[in-house]
């Protein structure tokens, strides 16, 4: 099924009109993951835990029974461990008590509960993803629809994606990315020392930072925290080919889960960064409300539609996202999408 159904306006009634619509592929007594972006220690803009709680409370009304999941992160911050992360999602609301169902870390206590899938075999021949993901009968993924520092826009495909990834593989896709100093703007206020989450950046006595490049997993918050703007991302290989990495990700987990899923994106605090960027971002469009279907591919192609295409050029000029719809079509992981 590929109908994408919209639902305006922030409140809880919409969201529930839009969850009537789009129906419950799943059984009673199921186990359904919530997959959600719980929001960086110190991010301003992630989405209110209400809207998985009416969602939890939604599955849990026809018997199934919900859990929100995240997973561990490459970079230093509130989420790179999963009892911090665990912690960061307690302080922002995401608690078993407020949200009435369970909330875990997707791929074990310890980072090391993953398992290997078949890849597409054009970049990845297998991909390393969350070990929940075979202990999980359905999955709702609710994903805060907003502008993303290498993808441009961070929806549906990138919360499948990077989302249930295993560490490893969140570096699989990153690997090509580094930071590259724009000294005239840099104050020495070694930020980027203090953020990266393997020692490549250090700060001599005297002159500019220096990334050991061997040691840089690309992870980019050095990029995203730099209070100056100091730092921009090069890539090693076209930057297409991030955008390729992240769909073939999320194409692979798609192949094992596609009849048990629904996507939701939430079109509501749009603004120009990642919830795993700290800060309070600039808004980039109006709230919207909730765009929901069954393809995450149809689902932020009219998310994007209904945002518009400038606002994600202008906010992030360079990044060339439309190759992730390009490239899903080229391995079979695109939807025909008929409107309501
Ligand atoms: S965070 Fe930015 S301004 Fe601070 S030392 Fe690093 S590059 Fe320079
Ligand atoms: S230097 Fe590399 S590993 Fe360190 S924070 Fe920056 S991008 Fe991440």
């Amino acid at each position: 099924m590929n109908d994408i159904y919209k639902s305006e306006g922030t409140t809880l009634e919409s969201l529930r009109n839009l969850l009537n619509i789009l129906g419950k592929p799943f059984r009673p007594g199921d186990r359904i993951g919530i997959k959600l972006h719980w929001g960086e220690r110190g991010n301003k803009n992630f989405l209110h835990p209400m809207y998985a709680r009416q969602i939890a409370a939604w599955l849990k009304d026809a018997g199934m029974r919900p859990f929100v999941f995240d997973t561990t992160v490459l970079y230093s911050g509130g989420r790179r461990e999963a009892a911090e992360s665990l912690k960061t999602a307690a302080e922002h609301g995401f608690t078993e008590e407020y949200l009435g169902c369970p909330v875990l870390i997707g791929d074990g206590m310890d980072g090391r509960d993953v398992i290997d899938i078949p890849g597409i075999r054009r970049h990845f021949d297998t991909v390393q993803v969350a070990g929940i993901i075979p202990k999980t009968d359905g999955f709702v993924f609710l994903s805060h629809f907003k502008g993303h520092m290498e993808a441009s826009f961070g929806g549906a495909i990138k919360n499948m994606s990077m989302g249930m990834a295993s560490r490893a593989q969140k570096q699989r896709m990153h690997a090509d990315a580094y930071p590259v100093l724009i000294p005239d703007k840099c104050i020495r206020c070694g930020v980027c020392k203090e953020v990266c989450p393997v020692g490549a950046a250090t700060l001599p006595e005297e002159g500019y930072p220096v990334y050991d490049l061997e040691k840089c997993i690309g992870c980019a918050q050095c990029i995203a925290l730099c209070p100056q703007s100091a730092l921009k991302i090069f890539w090693e290989t076209d930057i297409s080919v991030f955008q390729e990495k992240l769909v073939e990700t999320a194409a692979s987990i798609w192949k094992i889960i596609a009849s048990n899923a629904i996507f939701i994106n939430a079109l509501i605090q749009v603004v120009t960064e990642c919830d795993c960027v700290p800060g309070n971002h600039p808004k980039i469009a109006e709230d919207f409300g909730f765009i929901g279907g069954y393809h995450p591919v149809a689902v932020d192609e009219e998310s994007i539609k209904t945002v518009g295409a400038d606002k994600f050029d202008n906010a992030h000029p360079f990044i060339p996202w439309r190759r992730q719809f390009s490239y899903a079509s080229e391995i079979g992981f695109a939807p025909r999408v008929n409107q309501q």
